[in-house]
């Protein structure tokens, strides 16, 4: 086999992965520890970027940006900085698989990728009041907002910050999209312009700190976002760690809920902003919960399936990552599976259907509403 050697490529996806594949010293641990593993050679998509052969990485679209395999190399090497510079490169070479292109217009047409109505973003929240000078602003995310199960949570959420005596406020007509599956598609400019328009927006709005129900938001927000010039002044926080606050001022008081339950972290809480301890101490805080843990907890924490774009873009091959995650949920005897992510939630709810599992998906703020008489 004759190999198309370029070393422009090889150069250009290393400046854009700043350098990080020439860290890497092919042990092969991330292509084994793959949670989708066969299907994305990892080493060897590495290798080929080292020497400068033309890629074709096809296999790349199917990467859930779980940054397992991140997290088990003992080199340290930024795995997902480079799959995501590979995503750039094709994006610029208009090599991008269906799916997300269709995806991408429908952000760019509707300010969501669900195809929604903007004006509809915040039907959920008709009946509620909303502070101008907010100490707290909520921002909400797509899925959250336009998905009838996923607005409980925006819901229970806001009731609770309320009754704990916070201001809270949203953005209203002026939220859309954070730009998560045009960040994974790697359509840079247009992610620029969505962190501008969004970090002018809150600036615009003053509030003391910014809470995200969704983790994907949060390390846009937090890591992203200062990439594009779109730095917040204020705090980012995800709603978790927000209400762990409260707890521990004891502004927010939990109640009583007799239920064994599991908790199943996020990549983009866990793995990559280091969110642990917060959601767990809001579960063990309501009387009369059992706690139990899963095989995979914390940096290990296994994968709903649909990151990277994968919850938009039918990727089969995520399927068994859900369902393996499921298994561990009955393994344990689970009441609930609690986790705090709309992609999560909507990811495992779905085929937890077609499994025949009973258990349900909530999030953090669900079981603290349920333990004090709400949904
Ligand atoms: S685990 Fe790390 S060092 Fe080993 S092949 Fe993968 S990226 Fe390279
Ligand atoms: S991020 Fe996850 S799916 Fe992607 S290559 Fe690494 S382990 Fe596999």
């Amino acid at each position: 086999m004759v190999l198309e050697i370029d070393f422009k490529v090889r150069e250009m996806l290393a400046q854009k992965a700043e350098g990080e594949p020439y860290i890497c010293y092919q042990c092969g641990t991330c292509t084994v520890s793959c949670l989708l593993n066969p299907e994305i050679p990892v080493r060897k998509v590495i290798r080929n970027i080292q020497l400068g052969v033309v890629p074709k990485y096809s296999e790349i679209w199917k990467c859930i940006t779980c940054n397992y395999c991140g997290a088990m190399c003992p080199r340290g090497v930024d795995i997902s900085k480079i799959l995501r510079s590979i995503r750039v490169m094709l994006y610029e070479e208009k090599q991008v698989p269906e799916g997300f292109n269709e995806i991408l217009w429908t952000v760019y047409e509707n300010g969501n990728p669900l195809g929604s109505s903007k004006r509809e973003r915040f039907s959920w929240a008709s009946d509620l009041k909303f502070s101008d000078k907010p100490e707290v602003l909520l921002y909400t995310c797509c899925l959250s907002s336009y998905d009838k199960r996923l607005q409980n949570v925006l819901r229970s959420l806001v009731n609770i910050l309320q009754a704990a005596g916070v201001e809270v406020g949203v953005l209203g007509e002026r939220e859309s999209c954070c730009g998560d599956v045009v960040y994974h598609t790697g359509e840079d400019y247009f992610l620029e312009e969505i962190a501008l328009n969004n970090a002018s927006a809150i600036e615009d709005m003053k509030p003391n700190v910014v809470i995200t129900v969704s983790p994907h938001v949060y390390h846009l927000f937090k890591n992203v976002y200062p990439k594009y010039g779109a730095e917040l002044s204020m705090p980012v926080m995800h709603h978790v760690e927000y209400l762990a606050e409260l707890l521990d001022s004891g502004r927010l008081k939990t109640g009583k809920l007799n239920k064994k339950v599991t908790y199943h972290d996020p990549c983009y809480l866990g793995r990559y902003n280091g969110v642990f301890e917060a959601p767990r101490s809001l579960i063990e805080a309501v009387d009369g919960v059992e706690f139990v843990e899963m095989e995979h907890n914390r940096m290990d924490t296994l994968c709903c399936g649909g990151g990277g774009g994968g919850i938009w873009t039918e990727n089969k091959e995520a399927r068994g990552v859900t369902r393996n995650r499921l298994d561990e949920v009955a393994e344990v005897e689970a009441e609930a599976m609690v986790t705090a992510c709309p992609y999560c939630i909507r990811m495992f709810e779905d085929e937890n259907k077609i499994m025949g599992y009973t258990f349900p998906v909530i999030d953090v703020v669900e079981i603290l509403s349920q333990s004090m008489g709400g949904r």
